[in-house]
């Protein structure tokens, strides 16, 4: 599946890469949507939301005494994670219980991050 693109330096030895690199790379759309959960991700404050959701449901009450904020802050930034398919919440009477979605991308993004900062997480089989 050749794009017909001619290069300006021809020192690719790799037709088969080259060919994979140039039908993907302006699929522009496509790195939106990866560039949109980064974006969602890209506050320390929202990064700690979603690593404590990865591992329990809870409400945003708990969440900001965890976190020693506000329930208003915390719910400032669960508004875009749920919006964004990252967070999913679910209704209890007068309670309502955030974690975070089954996919995945969230298990990834999970291992991810404790790679990232080094935790051996305790909690989640590997
Ligand atoms: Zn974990």
């Amino acid at each position: 599946m050749s794009q017909e693109k001619q290069l300006p330096h021809d020192h690719h030895e790799n037709e088969l890469a080259f060919n994979f690199l140039c039908a993907n790379i302006d699929h522009i759309e496509d790195f939106r949507i990866v560039s949109d959960i980064f974006k969602q991700l890209g506050d320390p404050t929202r990064l700690r939301i979603f690593w404590l959701l990865c591992h329990c449901e809870e409400c945003v009450q708990n969440i900001a005494a965890m976190m020693n904020m506000s329930s208003p802050a915390i719910s400032h930034h669960l508004r875009p994670l749920k919006a964004s398919g990252l967070i999913t919440s679910r209704r209890e009477g007068k309670e309502v219980y955030y974690r975070t979605a089954d996919s995945q991308q969230t298990k990834l993004l999970h291992i991810m991050m404790e790679q990232v900062m080094k935790i051996n997480c305790q909690i989640c089989p590997k």
